[in-house]
């Protein structure tokens, strides 16, 4: 029988954690945690993350600082943004919401979130100190996605784990983790010759594209475990999972999986971050 990595539950049961938490940080201190979120453009998609991430902030018991800039918003302007929010002694978190449009550099505008308000996991030195294993906040959708397997005491030592996508706030963050978890990894992308005949070997396979049921559940062999970190509206993920789940060792369903992880891990390094901050 396949384990179902139930991100939804485990999402739920952290909530009522953190609702606690946060209620001992209000009563000793007075303080209520605060996420920023800036949103960049009229992009319907983004708009429905950033929405979903101040409710679960209000949920919890959080406030959200939202932050709302028009499609033509150059990247100094967002930068100068950034930098009110890193001053900000009332603000915990800055989310960036991604893609922005085009034309602003997003990685320089990433960069310049205070790493102590990186919860999102997104600057290029929260990345290097993750790598090196130092203390950092993680990118959320990997680190929701370990957080979850740990959950489950999936056993990573030793398995040969197969990333597809290399984003930078997916793919590369992701292999990172696993690699220091001791699997072994191969990441591949749109370059990668042979996709299919790699994948056939992984014991751990994590989909990261951006398309619709790209990897083939007949590419996928028995008692592997499979992660879809994609999402589509046609409630779908990257993997062609029911042609795989059943046979799986472990698997994350589309949707429920993955995506409750990310939005309970960025409330959770919220969280993290305003402890941090009244020590
Ligand atoms: P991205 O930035 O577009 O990256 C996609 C990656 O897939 C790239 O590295 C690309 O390779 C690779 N790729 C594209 N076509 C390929 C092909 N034919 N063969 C092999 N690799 C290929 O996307 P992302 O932001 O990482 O997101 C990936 C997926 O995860 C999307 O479905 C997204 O919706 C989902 N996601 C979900 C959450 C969540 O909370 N659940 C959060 C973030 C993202 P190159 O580098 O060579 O271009």
């Amino acid at each position: 029988m396949a384990i179902v990595l139930d991100g939804k539950k485990l999402s739920e049961k952290s909530e009522e954690e953190l609702k606690l938490r946060v209620s001992k940080i209000k009563e000793k201190t007075g303080v209520t945690p605060i996420l920023a979120t800036i949103l960049v453009g009229d992009n319907p998609a983004s708009a429905t993350y950033v929405k979903m991430k101040g409710n679960a902030c209000n949920r919890i018991g959080m406030e959200s600082l939202k932050i709302e800039l028009s499609e033509n918003t150059s990247t100094n302007e967002l930068i100068e943004e950034i930098k009110k929010l890193n001053i900000n002694k009332n603000v915990h978190g800055i989310l960036l919401q991604h893609p922005v449009p085009n034309h602003i550099d997003e990685r320089k505008c990433f960069d310049e979130i205070d790493i102590n308000k990186d919860v999102d996991g997104v600057t290029t030195s929260g990345f290097g100190k993750m790598s090196m294993q130092e203390k950092a906040f993680g990118s959320c959708t990997p680190y929701g996605i370990m957080r979850l397997l740990d959950e489950y005491e999936v056993e990573l030592e030793g398995k040969l784990a197969v990333v597809v996508g290399r984003s930078p706030i997916l793919g590369k963050p992701m292999a990172m983790m696993l690699l220091n978890r001791n699997c072994t990894v191969i990441i591949c992308h749109s370059k990668t010759k042979e996709l299919e005949n790699i994948i056939k070997e992984a014991d751990i396979i994590v989909g990261a594209v951006g398309i619709p049921k790209f990897i083939k559940g007949n590419w996928i062999r028995d008692n592997s475990i499979v992660i879809d970190a994609g999402y589509h509206p046609e409630k779908c993920g990257d993997i062609e999972l029911e042609n795989v789940a059943d046979r799986s060792m472990a698997y994350t369903p589309v949707p429920g999986g993955v995506g409750p992880m990310t939005i309970n891990t960025l409330i959770l390094q919220t969280i993290e971050s305003c402890e941090a901050s009244l020590k």
